[in-house]
Formats: structure tokens, C-alpha cells, sequence
């Protein structure tokens, strides 16, 4: 099939390709398995010796890309700038720092290099959080999906009203596009007064997006929501923005607020009182490596699972983590915990991730009718014949990624090296 009169995009014939394994993740993986494409989308995922293939890519994973739900690209140039601290407050400060005095330009060259770095590590669909959303436009244009969202701060009275009528005018003037979509993301419970919470969650439902809220992420903000002291109390009096009587009770409080309303992508949630009772649209979002990065004790990811809860995969910035890689979290997960099957890990990696910011009808798997998002990657060898242990048990990098049935040059991907250092464990 060629060009089509009349319309302005050519209609590609179907190919086919294949490599070592499959994993289309919303179904066992599949040895020497095809992927069939037309144009931007899968149409057919069938095991090996149905069909010749057009391109036979070898000993590779070909994987859907990558989903990396929790990020701040505009953090980018704080790589290795801030090493995480033991206390939270001490290391926000250096963040606080870099923000306010970030020029414009230099918070575009931060969108600009962690967006290269994204789309290196196989990433196709992308959860920003952006202060003033100034990652957009950007991300308008990127090869890859994504939900910019929007971040508001405010614990006292007069903040919270700016935020708030800020939030609804960026809304108003950022509708979704074919691959960019809007969100809100209230920052956290020391920055955010309660009822800025719902405020955000009444707005999020009438232009139906979801919510990104950093929630539980240390012991001091649970000091701080249920005693209203311990470290937080100096450093927001120091920033000239504390008002402990806008202070949430408790995250369950603000987790009841947010989610009843739409999708909440909870992040971090370390230190979540268990049994957390979550609305099934919600997602707890979990940063392996800055989590271990900060010495927190130890994630209660496998419990929410075995609760039934949606937990998906986020690197958080470059200001804690040493890439953006969602692969590299993968692996470290793996490492850390080789009790976890490699299915439940790649399906936080991908699928979950699609669910949580509202994807997953569009990509996240190998389905027909989804996007052809790919991501392919070299196999060891050598290290058995469970190919997620192929997988996992290696450090091979990212090789190649399509994106809606187009591969994508690595020169669109920026011309930054490569960042392969590991700097924190
Ligand atoms: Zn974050």
C-alpha cells in the first residue's frame, strides 16, 4: 500500500517484526514472537511461526516503552548537584535554592536535557511535574506521550488563592493534545493547605485530569501533619510561608479528598499507614532508587500489591536520582528484591504506569490497537533462559525505540552523552 489519494499522510503498509522475546506484558512473553505494525498503530501480537517477519531485530527484548509516571524534568541540572540527605528538609533547601534562581532559559535547557535523556532510556510516556507547567511546550512536540502537571504550592491563605486561579488559567489555555495532556499536581502536604487539596481535586474532575501529590514521603512530614512541629516548622518559617492552621490531619485525609474525585497518582506514599483504603483509581507511585537514595525504610510496594493496589514506576528528578531511566529502577528493584517476579516489576514499569496517568487505552502494552511504542533491548547472554532474568540480570542499555510505529533517531533525542555514571547506589 502506498500513498493514499486525498490524504495527507501516507498510509504505511503493515511490517512485522520480531527479536528473541516478546513481552507484551498484558500477556505471558513469547519466544521469537511477531509484532505486526500499520502505520501508528499494533495490529497484531502472535507467537512465533505464524507469519514471516519484515524485520528480525535478534537477541533483543522488544518491550513496550517504558513509562516513567513521576518526574520534574525542570530539576535535570541538579545531577549530582545535591546528593540526597538523611533529612529531608536539609536537601529541599538546596532544590528551593536552584529554583528561585534558575533563569528562564536555564529551566528550558533543564526540559531540553532530561527530555533527551528520557527518550535515550526508552521512555514513551512521561508523567512531568513542572513548576509553572513550562515544560509544554516542549513535550507538545517530543516524540513521546505525556501528562504535564501543573504544580501548585500554597499553605497559607493568600498563596493557595494565587495558586489556585493560576492552575485554572493555565488549564484553561493548555487542552490536550494528540500526545500532550494537562494535570495538577499539589505538591505536598508541608506545601499545600488542605483545602487547596480539594480546590485542585474540584478543578482536576471539571477539566477531567488527574492529580500528582507527593504524599508520606518522610517521617518528618507526618511529625509535622499530626504535632504541627519537628523540622518542617523552621524550614517553611524560613521561606516566610508556614500557616499551621491550613495543615492537613493526616495523608489519609488528603488521600480521601483528592482521589475521590479523579485518578490521584500518590507519590512515594513511604510511609502510608497500612491498610491504606484507596479508590481503585489511584496508583501509588514508587521511586526505587531515590527512596533508597534518602534511607528510608523500606517501601511498602510488596503489601499494596498483595492489597490489590496499583503500583507503578517513577525515577523522580535528577536532583535525587542518578538517571531517568525506568529500565535502570527495573533492575535495581530486581536486584534488591529477587522475591518480586520479573512479570510483577515489568508491568509497574509500563502498563500500571499507562494506568495511572490515564494511558493505558492508547500504550503501556503490546496490543492491538494501542500505539506501536516500543523499546528494544539487547539480551545478555549467557545468563540463563528466563528471559526476564535476560532482561534484568544485565546492564545493557536501551537500544532502539519506536514511537507510534516510527523509530526515532537518536540525533531527535538530543546530542547529550549518555549518563551511565551511578553516583548513589
Ligand atoms: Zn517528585
Amino acid at each position: 500500500m502506498g500513498k493514499i489519494e486525498g490524504m495527507a499522510q501516507p498510509i504505511a503498509s503493515s511490517w512485522t517484526l520480531t527479536g528473541r522475546w516478546l513481552f507484551p506484558v498484558s500477556g505471558p512473553p513469547l519466544l521469537d514472537g511477531l509484532l505486526t505494525i500499520a502505520g501508528e498503530r499494533i495490529v497484531g501480537v502472535e507467537p512465533r511461526g505464524r507469519r514471516t517477519a519484515d524485520v528480525d531485530l535478534g537477541e533483543v527484548a522488544v518491550l513496550p516503552g517504558f513509562v516513567n509516571a513521576h518526574t520534574h524534568l525542570d530539576l535535570s541540572g541538579l545531577r549530582g548537584q545535591c546528593p540526597p540527605h538523611a533529612e529531608l528538609t536539609a536537601w529541599l533547601r538546596q532544590v528551593v535554592v536552584y529554583r528561585r534562581s534558575a533563569t528562564p532559559e536555564q529551566i528550558e535547557a533543564d526540559v531540553r536535557a532530561g527530555l533527551a535523556e528520557s527518550l535515550r532510556h526508552g521512555t514513551t510516556l512521561l508523567g512531568d511535574i513542572a513548576a509553572g507547567g513550562t515544560s509544554w511546550p516542549l513535550l507538545a512536540e517530543a516524540p513521546l506521550h505525556s501528562v504535564v502537571f501543573y504544580e501548585m504550592l500554597g499553605l497559607t491563605t493568600e498563596r493557595a488563592r494565587q495558586s489556585l486561579q493560576a492552575a485554572r488559567t493555565w488549564l484553561e489555555t493548555h487542552p490536550a493534545t494528540n500526545r500532550c495532556r494537562p494535570g495538577l499536581s499539589p505538591h505536598a502536604p508541608y506545601s499545600v493547605r488542605a483545602d487547596l487539596f480539594a480546590q485542585a481535586a474540584l478543578l482536576a474532575r471539571d477539566y477531567t485530569c488527574p492529580l500528582a501529590v507527593h504524599l508520606a514521603e518522610s517521617r518528618e512530614e507526618l511529625e509535622l501533619l499530626h504535632y504541627q512541629r519537628g523540622p518542617f516548622v523552621a524550614f517553611l518559617k524560613e521561606l516566610g510561608v508556614w500557616d499551621g492552621e491550613g495543615l492537613a490531619s493526616c495523608p489519609e485525609a488528603i488521600m480521601k479528598i483528592c482521589d475521590q474525585h479523579v485518578p490521584t497518582l500518590l507519590v512515594h506514599s513511604n510511609y502510608l499507614p497500612l491498610p491504606a483504603s484507596l479508590s481503585p483509581h489511584s496508583t501509588i507511585i514508587y521511586c526505587p532508587r531515590t527512596h533508597h537514595a534518602f534511607g528510608h525504610a523500606p517501601h511498602p510496594f510488596r503489601q499494596l500489591l498483595q492489597g490489590g493496589i496499583r503500583v507503578a514506576l517513577g525515577t523522580d528528578s535528577l536532583a535525587s536520582n542518578p538517571d531517568l531511566s525506568i529500565l535502570a529502577e527495573m533492575r535495581f528493584l530486581y536486584r534488591q528484591c529477587p522475591d518480586v517476579p520479573g512479570d510483577v516489576l515489568l508491568r509497574m514499569a509500563t502498563l500500571s504506569g499507562a494506568e495511572a496517568l490515564g494511558w493505558a487505552k492508547e500504550t503501556g502494552s503490546l496490543e492491538a490497537g494501542k500505539f506501536a511504542d516500543l523499546a528494544i533491548v539487547p539480551l545478555a547472554s549467557g545468563a540463563g533462559c528466563n528471559p526476564y532474568q535476560r532482561l534484568l540480570d544485565s546492564d545493557l542499555l536501551v537500544e532502539r525505540v519506536l514511537y507510534r510505529g516510527r523509530w526515532i533517531e537518536p540525533l531527535e533525542a538530543g546530542s547529550l552523552e549518555l549518563q551511565t555514571e551511578k553516583s548513589y547506589p
